[in-house]
């Protein structure tokens, strides 16, 4: 019999892929999503990719009622995938309320609906952001965790803990997922990234740019300590990483601990201006940019060591740096 797993957050950006991967190994897939940072046509997107609709709630997972009505409508969950939260940096900044209570009040709230339906194995989506601003790259999971520098950041590192705690104190199992930087998009074009507003984030901003949205891409600061002084992240297609939550649903009875994390890059880096003239290249247009001052806060360069994720999940990304920049260049195109 199929698995079914609750997705939260599955009509978002990195959900929305992953629910596709889920669907595509024959995993029967419940979607809550309150459509904060998305819309409702996603659904209809993933069933045109998938052949087939997922099932879907319209709801919150900071309400106990909403997560309370689905766990009996589906007693056959057997696990959970986390993605529900909030994601701006700066706007984290502005409103660490709202950003605590989203998403460590929203989890909170998850897990004690998931402990009275009995369900014991939850996915978390953290971020490299735990790492700060390291010097150790390739950075792996025993490297020390930073004081976070934006209540983002902290709400991460805040989850983080208290899954750890719960799988304690309890017989709760946890994978958490330390995404690098997800970009691009499903190669159907039909689902991608959509950002509100102005994009904070570098592709989505090149895109639009690109597009003819924004006048301009500033390149935050060229004086970094790198061989062409812009910051280096590790870019990571969010294809590949919609992969590897199928195999971290397929970690769970094997684990050496209950509670476990995992990088996921592709263990690569890549300056500012390395991204921008790949994209340039694959798009074959010619990017409108300037370079600015460092944008406050920003690591100077990370990329992740993948030797955990390639040995114990039997994942490792696959996509290049221009499959990732040509995809997310189409569905800039389509929208
Ligand atoms: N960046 C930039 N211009 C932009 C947005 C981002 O130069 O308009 C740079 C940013 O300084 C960083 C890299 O692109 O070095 C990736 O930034 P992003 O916000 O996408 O990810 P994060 O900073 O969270 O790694």
């Amino acid at each position: 019999m199929a698995e079914k797993v609750l997705v939260t957050g599955g009509l978002g950006y990195i959900g929305s892929h992953t629910v596709v991967e889920l669907m595509a190994q024959g995993f029967e897939v419940v979607i809550i999503d309150n459509l904060s940072n998305t819309r409702e046509d996603v659904l209809d997107r993933i069933a045109q990719i998938t052949g087939q609709k997922p099932v879907y709630y319209n709801g919150d997972v900071c309400d106990a009622n909403d997560l309370e009505k689905i766990f009996a409508e589906h007693s056959d969950i057997t696990s959970v995938i986390h993605f529900a939260a909030y994601k701006a940096v700066g706007e984290s900044v502005e409103k660490p309320l709202e950003y605590y209570r989203n998403n460590v009040g929203g989890m909170i709230t998850l897990l004690g609906q998931m402990k009275k339906a009995n369900i014991e194995r939850i996915v978390f989506s953290s971020s490299c952001t735990v790492y700060g601003d390291t010097d150790r790259s390739p950075v792996d999971e025993s490297s020390p965790i930073a004081q976070a520098a934006s209540p983002y950041g902290n709400t991460k590192i805040i989850c983080e803990d208290i899954l750890r705690d719960e799988s304690v104190a309890s017989s709760l199992s946890v994978v958490s997922l330390r995404y690098f930087n997800p970009i691009g998009a499903h190669p159907s074009a039909l689902i991608g990234e959509l950002p509100l507003g102005v994009p904070n984030n570098l592709v989505p901003y090149i895109t639009q740019t690109a597009a003819g949205i924004r006048e301009q891409l500033t390149v935050f600061g060229e004086d970094y300590n790198t061989a062409d002084g812009t910051c280096i992240r590790d870019y990571i297609h969010v294809v590949d990483l919609a992969k590897a939550h199928v195999m971290a649903l397929q970690r769970f009875g094997k684990m050496d601990n209950r509670f476990e994390v995992f990088n996921l890059g592709t263990g690569n880096g890549n300056s500012v201006l390395e991204v921008v003239q790949t994209f340039e290249n694959v798009s074959d247009t010619k990017l409108n940019y300037r370079i600015g001052p460092r944008r406050a806060g920003d690591v100077e360069q990370i990329w992740a060591s993948t030797t955990k994720a390639n040995d114990i999940l039997g994942w490792k990304a696959e996509s290049s740096l221009e499959e990732m920049l040509r995809t997310a260049w189409a569905w800039q195109q389509t929208l």
